[in-house]
């Protein structure tokens, strides 16, 4: 007999989601079967549904790679968990493991890799399938909608940082305060340096302080950038853009002391000038990042788990995530909206649903 589970289902790029009963999957060799407790819906999701990247996802598919949940069943040959262990399932779905940056720690980099909820289906389920070797083991004791947003928000935010090789007692800019910055300016404060986060939104700038920002700053104000140099003494040591915007990276390169390095994170649509005469002058290095590997993916959880970094959460039912698009579409989810697997199905649906398109 067929086992059916709910579903948040692609069907057309750019339109509502359909909430729908799909077959369990059942894991292959190497595989687990993951029963979601927790999704956390990242501004990626809303990326792959609007079609908006150069490779977009098979159609039909399930979003969603910030993923808190059980295992519920082992494919074969899976000996390094067990039913009932709780693990968080992350961006890399899987790897080669055996190209050259697989080999060298850089996994990430792999051009045979799979991708969470965009080439496999992800967590906007009651279950997904994750392959055991890119499994995040999570402490038993914890907040499965808490912990969720690490599983991207976190690991992607805490190695950004890391790739700005700002060092303790530095200045690091954060552009954008949403998921991502969020958690990005309590893992900098967690690290040792001093932040300075940037968004458009009032509201994100409260945020930005309440996450513990020394300085929050509107980046659309005309001096955003004079008040950044004046702020950090000369401009920041480290930049850390998770804006979705290109102006936010035009910005970036503004508000850089000299010798610094951009981490760039954000990830929407289009180009950016870069004016070549600052970044050869004053030394900058502009370096893309990409979520992180699974020694990140570890460090980042360990962080959450020693209460250092904490996501500020709104809880929602499966069956509101075309609200919950909606919002982070304008802008307007503080922190991080985790769809609940345990939440039933919420009132305002109707009024939500179709005020996304
Ligand atoms: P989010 O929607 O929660 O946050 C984006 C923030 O950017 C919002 O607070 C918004 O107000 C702010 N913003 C918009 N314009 C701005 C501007 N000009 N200056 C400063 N801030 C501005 O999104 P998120 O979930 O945090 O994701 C952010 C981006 O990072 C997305 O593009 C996502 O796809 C990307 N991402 C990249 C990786 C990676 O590995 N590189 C991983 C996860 C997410
Ligand atoms: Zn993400």
């Amino acid at each position: 007999m067929v086992m059916l589970m709910r579903a948040a289902v692609v069907r057309t790029f750019g339109k509502p989601l359909t909430i729908e009963q799909v077959p369990v999957p059942v894991p292959g060799p190497g595989e687990v079967l993951v029963k979601v407790k927790a999704s956390g819906v990242c501004h990626t999701d809303l990326h792959a549904v609007d079609g908006d990247w150069p490779v977009r996802p098979t159609l039909p598919f399930i979003p969603g790679h910030e993923v808190a949940g059980i295992v519920a069943a082992l494919g074969a040959n899976v000996t390094n968990f067990k039913e009932g262990d709780a693990v968080g399932v992350a961006w890399l779905h899987d790897a080669c493991l055996r190209c050259e940056y697989c080999e060298s720690g850089w996994e990430t980099l792999c051009e045979h890799q799979h991708n969470t909820g965009y080439s496999c289906n992800g967590g906007f389920a009651e279950y997904m399938i994750a392959d055991a070797a890119f499994v995040a083991r999570l402490p038993n004791h914890i907040d499965f909608a808490e912990i969720a947003p690490i599983l991207c928000a976190g690991v992607t935010s805490y190695k950004g940082l890391k790739e700005t090789e700002a060092q303790p007692g530095e200045w690091v800019a954060i552009s954008g305060v949403g998921g991502l910055g969020h958690v990005g300016i309590q893992y900098a404060k967690a690290m040792g340096l001093k932040v300075i986060a940037l968004d458009i939104v009032p509201e994100k700038l409260n945020l930005a302080r309440m996450a513990g920002a020394d300085f929050a700053i509107n980046a659309a104000m005309p001096d955003a950038v004079p008040e950044v140099i004046k702020v950090t003494g000369g401009g920041a040591h480290g930049v850390l853009v998770t804006a979705v915007s290109t102006a936010a990276f035009s910005q970036a390169i503004s508000i850089a002391r000299r010798k610094a390095t951009i981490s760039l994170v954000g990830l929407p649509p289009g180009q950016f000038a870069t004016p070549i005469f600052d970044v050869v002058l004053k030394r900058i290095t502009l370096r893309g990042s990409i979520v992180g590997t699974r020694q990140d993916l570890d460090e980042a959880i360990a962080f959450a788990a020693d209460r250092k970094v904490k996501a500020v959460i709104r809880r929602a039912p499966l069956e509101d995530i075309n609200g919950v698009l909606a919002d982070l579409k304008q802008a307007k989810v503080q922190g991080r909206v985790v769809l609940d697997m345990a939440m039933g199905v919420s009132t305002n649906r109707a009024k939500s649903e179709p005020s996304y398109v």
